[in-house]
């Protein structure tokens, strides 16, 4: 079974006195006059394993300084991470890198593809940093490439690629890394329409035959309720409401919520 990943009373707080913000959100104060941004406040949420959990909210409301803290890349102010039952927050740097490694991958919005470098090698690139003999990742590489169907492309460079099979190294590169679980912040945002029905498809697709534990980020409402087992509704760095597509759409928490659900295809 893959792995589950969780949030307890997440805070993300930027500015000089960052401390001295949470201490007072924690207590249900306001924090004006301390000159700080309080990007994620007391998120808390389970995901299951095997899941398909989406994350959406408009642009600033915190989405991404909060997948940072999921796989460990930014500390919280407060509050904890769990992978399968290990607090992240309580690992020391090499084995949050080790963790980070084995268990989650990360795709973002701007494919973070290696320029110079081949497909195959793009591909490859997370296990060479593991650093898994030239073999085994080429082997993983390719077959990855397979699965997001761009077989026969392993020479090309990243620029005679197009903004589709550009995400796709991207994805295969997550799908080689052959961790449980995958972040995915924005990662189909860029394309364009056609392509990005294209790139959900295969997501489901690959969600279902592999059985991945799936964050994804978006600010498109859409793509939340065709992708999300379950979505989470973010605003200005808080969660104002879990639930499935359903829910959301039949039985919104806030005036808020609804006014977000109105703009549905
Ligand atoms: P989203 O991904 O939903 O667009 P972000 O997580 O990027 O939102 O940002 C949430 C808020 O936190 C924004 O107001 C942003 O300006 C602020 N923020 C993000 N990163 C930093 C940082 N490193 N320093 C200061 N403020 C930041
Ligand atoms: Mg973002």
């Amino acid at each position: 079974m893959p792995a589950a990943l969780s949030a307890h009373n997440l805070y993300k707080v930027f500015g000089r006195r960052a401390k001295q913000a949470v201490a007072r959100l924690t207590e249900g104060r306001d924090v004006g006059g301390l000159d700080v941004t309080a990007a994620v406040a007391d998120v808390s949420f389970h995901v299951e394993p095997g899941e398909i959990f989406v994350v959406m909210g408009l642009s600033g409301s915190g989405k991404s300084t909060l997948i940072r803290m999921l796989n460990g890349l930014l500390a919280p102010s407060s509050g904890r991470v769990e992978v399968d039952g290990t607090d992240l927050t309580a690992l020391r740097p090499a084995e949050l890198r080790t963790l980070r490694r084995e268990k989650i991958s990360m795709v973002f919005q701007h494919f973070a593809l290696l320029p110079h470098r081949t497909v195959l090698d793009n591909a490859a690139y997370a296990l060479e940093v593991a650093r898994v003999p030239t073999a085994e990742r080429l082997e993983r590489a390719r077959h990855a490439l397979d699965l997001v169907g761009l077989t026969g492309r392993e020479d090309a460079l990243p620029q005679q690629l197009s903004g589709g099979m550009k995400q796709r190294v991207g994805l295969a590169r997550a799908l080689a890394a052959g961790t449980d679980i995958m972040l995915m912040d924005e990662a189909f945002s860029a394309l364009d329409p056609l392509i990005r029905r294209e790139m959900q498809d295969q997501l489901l697709e690959l969600q279902e035959s592999l059985g991945k534990t799936i964050v994804f980020i978006t600010h498109d409402l859409n793509e939340a309720m065709r992708l999300g087992d379950r979505i989470a509704v973010m605003r200005d760095g808080r969660i104002v409401q879990i639930g499935t597509a359903e829910e959301i759409l039949t039985d919104p928490s806030s005036d808020y919520v609804a006014q977000f659900v109105a703009d549905v295809d």
